[in-house]
C-alpha cells in the first residue's frame, strides 16, 4: 500500500482506497494490465483466474457492453469489435475459407455487399447473392462448397422482409449457418436465436448505442467454440474496440427499449402522416397493410416494426433536392440511421449510387426516394417539418 500526497491510502492500480464504490462503470483506458506473479499470469492464460492483459484481447468496458448485448439477444460469450463492418468480417473472414462459398441477401449493408464482391473473392471465398425474402431463390443458390448464409432481417431502404423461419429451416437440412445481421431490427423487435439463427450480428454504432458517438459492432455464435474462433480472428485481425466508445454505448444502452419504442411509435406515425400528403407518392412502412411483406412482418416482428420509413417524393432530383434544403437545420440529411435525431438520407445520390439507373428502378430508388431514420423529437412537431418540407419541395 502506497500513500498518494494528500497522505491518504492508494489501491495497487494507483487508485485511492475507499470503502464505497463508483455507480457507473468506470472508463478503462489502459491498455496493459499488471500482473502480481508468473504464476498468475499462468493462472490468468489457464483459466483458472480471470483478468485482463492486453487491451486487444479485451477489456472492462467491451466485457461490460458484451453482456448486456448477450442478455438483450439471449446469447453467451458475444464479442464486441471495432465496428459493426469489424463484426461482419470476423464472420466472414473468421470462419470461412479458401475454396468455401457464401450465400449473401442483394440487398444487404452497401459495404457488407463490397467484402462479398471484392475482397472474399480475392481470398479465394467464392460468393453469390441472392433475394432472402424468396428461399427457393437462395437454395438455388447453394452449392456442394456451401458454408453460410448472410441476411438481414429488413432490408435497406426498401424494408423488405427476409423469410428467416424458412432460411433458417433450409439452413437445417442442408448443413449451413444462418448469420442474421440484426442491426435495423434489433433484438426488441426480432431475436434470431428464437427463430433459428445460428450467428447474431450488430453494428452496435446505430440504434443500440444510439447517439452517432461511438463506433462498435457486435457478434455471437449460438455454438461457442465458433464464438471463440471469431473471438480469436478478431484480436489477431485488430477489430478491437476503444474503450471508450464501449462506455459510451453502455450508457446508450441503459435507454436503448425507451429510445427504441418512442422512435418506432414516431415512425409508425409519420409512415401514416405521409401516407396522406399530397407530393407524395408511395410510403414504405413494413406493419402497414399496404407494404409488400406485410403479412410477414405481423408474424416476424412481435408486434413491433422498427424506427425507419421510406417515401417517395412526386418529381425527381429537383424536387428531392429542394425537399434536402427546406429540411435544413431540421433534419440531418446524413448517411447513417438510428441516432437521436431524425436523419434523412437519399439511396440515389449516396447508399445506391454504385448501382445502375435500371437497378435503382427495379428496386423502386427513383431520385424522389428517401429513408428516413426517425429520431426522438417531439412527435407533432416532426410530422409537421415533413408537412412543411414536402409542402416546400412539391408546390411549383
Ligand atoms: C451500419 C451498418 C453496418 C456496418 O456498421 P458500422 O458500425 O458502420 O461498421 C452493418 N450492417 C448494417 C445493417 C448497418 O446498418
Amino acid at each position: 500500500m502506497r500513500r498518494n500526497g494528500k497522505g491518504s491510502l492508494m489501491r495497487p492500480d494507483g487508485l485511492p482506497e475507499s470503502s464505497s464504490w463508483p455507480v457507473v462503470t468506470p472508463l478503462s483506458p489502459s491498455v496493459v494490465y499488471a500482473s502480481e506473479t508468473p504464476d498468475a499470469l499462468d493462472d490468468q492464460y489457464e483459466g483458472r483466474a480471470q483478468g485482463f492483459t492486453y487491451s486487444r484481447e479485451g477489456h472492462p468496458n467491451a466485457e461490460v457492453v458484451a453482456g448486456r448485448i448477450d442478455a438483450m439477444e439471449g446469447a453467451e460469450g458475444g464479442v464486441v469489435t471495432g465496428s459493426g463492418m469489424g463484426a461482419v468480417s470476423a464472420v466472414l473472414m473468421g470462419l470461412l475459407s479458401s475454396g468455401d462459398h457464401v450465400i449473401g441477401g442483394n440487398q444487404l449493408y452497401g459495404r457488407s455487399l463490397r467484402l462479398m464482391a471484392e475482397d472474399l473473392p480475392r481470398l479465394g471465398i467464392a460468393t453469390t447473392l441472392a433475394d432472402p425474402g424468396d428461399v427457393a431463390s437462395v437454395e438455388a443458390a447453394i452449392r456442394p462448397e456451401t458454408r453460410m448464409i448472410l441476411v438481414e432481417v429488413l432490408s435497406n431502404p426498401t424494408l423488405r422482409l427476409a423469410d428467416i423461419d424458412g432460411l433458417a429451416a433450409l439452413c437445417k437440412a442442408r448443413g449451413l449457418l444462418l448469420v442474421v445481421d440484426n442491426t435495423f431490427t434489433t433484438p426488441r423487435s426480432f431475436r434470431p436465436f428464437d427463430h433459428g439463427a445460428d450467428i447474431v450480428l450488430h453494428s452496435v454504432t446505430k440504434l443500440m448505442a444510439g447517439h452517432s458517438d461511438s463506433m462498435l459492432g457486435y457478434v455471437v455464435a449460438r455454438d461457442a467454440a465458433l464464438t471463440e474462433r471469431m473471438r480469436v480472428f478478431s484480436v489477431t485481425a485488430g477489430l478491437t474496440p476503444s474503450p471508450f466508445d464501449c462506455w459510451l454505448a453502455e450508457r446508450g444502452l441503459l435507454s436503448f427499449d425507451l429510445r427504441f419504442d418512442r422512435a418506432e411509435a414516431t415512425a409508425a406515425a409519420l409512415a401514416d402522416h405521409l401516407a396522406g400528403q399530397a407530393g407524395v407518392t408511395r410510403v414504405l412502412y413494413p406493419t402497414r397493410d399496404d407494404h409488400p411483406d406485410h403479412a410477414k412482418a405481423m408474424a416476424l416482428l412481435n408486434g413491433h416494426g422498427c424506427n425507419m420509413v421510406s417515401f417517395e417524393l412526386d418529381g425527381g432530383r429537383a424536387e428531392a433536392n429542394a425537399f434536402a434544403r427546406a429540411a435544413q437545420g431540421r433534419l440531418s440529411f446524413a448517411p447513417t440511421l438510428g441516432d437521436a435525431g431524425t436523419t434523412l438520407s437519399h439511396p440515389a445520390s449516396s447508399s445506391h449510387r454504385a448501382l445502375t439507373a435500371e437497378r435503382r428502378a427495379e428496386l423502386g430508388m427513383t431520385e424522389g426516394f428517401f429513408r428516413v431514420s426517425v429520431g426522438l423529437e417531439d412527435p407533432a412537431a416532426l410530422l409537421q417539418v415533413f408537412s412543411d418540407c414536402i409542402a416546400a419541395a412539391t408546390a411549383n
